[in-house]
């Protein structure tokens, strides 16, 4: 039996990616996934412009469409159209992205399996086994990236460590017409789920459609309806495929490692509260293991990782909280006084550029929010074609 430094369970973002660092590295890797790729996974494939200043190859093969701005709306009645010089993000399918990711690992030396199920793990003795659908894999260290749902951080942490949210998309085709008239452009509409937003993602030859709350909510289905109703872009339509899941929003006990088993990405609890996304921290997390491995070799300590992740992403997701749960609680008010006022939607616009934090934004938005209310920039009306 082969024996790992690093077997790797789940090959999404946070997988692939570790894999492709900790291989470049010259380590024996192991990706296991209990699917065969390329997969389909439930998620808008908005990917942001810091997420991609992670990687450090070019993504361009993927992308369905570079996005340099935003439809702000309620509803789809009183829209802001919020214009950028730079592209914020774009949008991609998670099957060619992840695909794209597995690639680059497999490249750098990575050994993937697919149609690999984790069951069980043993980490008594000096290597750690773990078991699968395919018969047991032996390493040195093991992370957990196999999702919300994770069963590594089942078997080792328990059941609790993370709770999440429902969220329900819709992929929606609609005619060229109807495609092209969102431009470079994605929607955020901030009437159309209560405490939480609605979305618009177009891709080549569908929109990708959702609602997200980081209280959770019900009648996601029926709400999701009515949001597409809303828009004449999708009037015309062809059949509506309707796909919910889950996204973490806390890890409850802040804890990323226990022995040789690390957790990472959305299995780890790690995405923001505000938007609700999860790649950049997949990779990001990814990052961070890949880091602490180097640095443990040269002598860091055994909880390198958690340290990290406590350090350079605990921070942020507080403040992506704190900003989600206030803003989302006044919805009317954050609409009039934080989406349509052009210097304030700007940070958030940062948020996805990379250009402000979330401390930053929470600090110039919440705290200091009696300086700039009374500069709101007036409301403008148009529809969405
Ligand atoms: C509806 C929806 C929309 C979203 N939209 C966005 C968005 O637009 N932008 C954004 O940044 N984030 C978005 N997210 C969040 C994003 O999808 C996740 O945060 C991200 O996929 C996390 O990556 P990951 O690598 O941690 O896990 P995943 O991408 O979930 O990958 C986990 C992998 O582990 C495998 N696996 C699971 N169990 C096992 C097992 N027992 N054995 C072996 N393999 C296993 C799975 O097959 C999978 O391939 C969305 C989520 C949802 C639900």
């Amino acid at each position: 039996m082969t024996t790992y430094d690093a077997i790797v369970v789940g090959a999404g973002p946070a997988g692939s990616y570790l894999g492709y660092l900790l291989a470049r590295t010259g380590r024996r890797v192991a990706i296991l996934d209990k699917q065969r790729f390329p997969r389909e996974k439930v998620c808008g494939g908005g990917l942001s412009r810091k997420s991609i200043a992670l990687l450090d190859f070019d993504i361009s093969r993927v992308v369905h469409r570079w996005l340099h701005g935003a439809f702000l709306t309620c509803q789809n009645r009183a829209t802001i159209v919020k214009d950028l010089p730079c592209a914020v993000g774009c949008t991609v399918l998670r099957n060619e992205f992840d695909q794209m990711l597995l690639t680059r690992a497999c490249e750098a030396g990575a050994h993937f399996l697919g149609d690999t199920r984790f069951t069980d793990v043993n980490t008594h003795g000096p290597r750690i086994t773990a078991q699968t659908s395919r018969g047991e894999f032996s390493g040195r260290r093991l992370f957990a990236a196999d999702g919300v749902a994770s069963a590594v951080r089942t078997k080792v942490f328990g059941r609790q460590l993370v709770s999440h949210v429902p969220v329900l998309e819709a992929l929606i085709a609609v005619p060229g017409a109807a495609l092209q008239s969102f431009g470079a452009r994605a929607v955020f509409d901030f009437g159309s789920m209560p405490r939480g937003y609605g979305w618009i993602f177009p891709k080549r030859d569908h929109l990708n459609v959702g609602l997200y709350s980081p209280f959770g909510g019900t009648g996601l289905r029926r709400r999701l309806m009515e949001f597409i109703d809303r828009y004449p872009a999708m009037r015309v339509r062809g059949p509506i495929e309707f796909r919910g899941y889950a996204i973490p929003l806390r890890n409850r006990a802040g804890v990323f490692e226990r022995g040789p088993v690390a957790l990472l990405g959305d299995a780890a609890g790690l995405a923001e509260s505000l938007f609700g996304e999860g790649i950049y921290f997949a990779l990001k997390s990814a990052a961070l293991a890949a880091r602490a491995e180097v640095e443990r070799d040269a002598g860091a300590d055994a909880m390198h990782y958690t340290r990290l992740v406590r350090d350079e992403l605990l921070p942020e997701l507080r403040a992506a909280s704190m900003l989600a749960k206030t803003l989302y609680s006044f919805q009317d008010f954050t609409f009039r006084h934080i989406v349509c006022n052009g210097r304030v939607n700007q940070l958030f616009a940062g948020l996805l550029s990379g250009d402000t934090s979330y401390r930053e934004c929470l600090r110039k938005t919440v705290f200091t929010a009696p300086m700039w209310m009374s500069k709101s920039a007036p409301t403008t009306n148009i529809a969405i074609a």
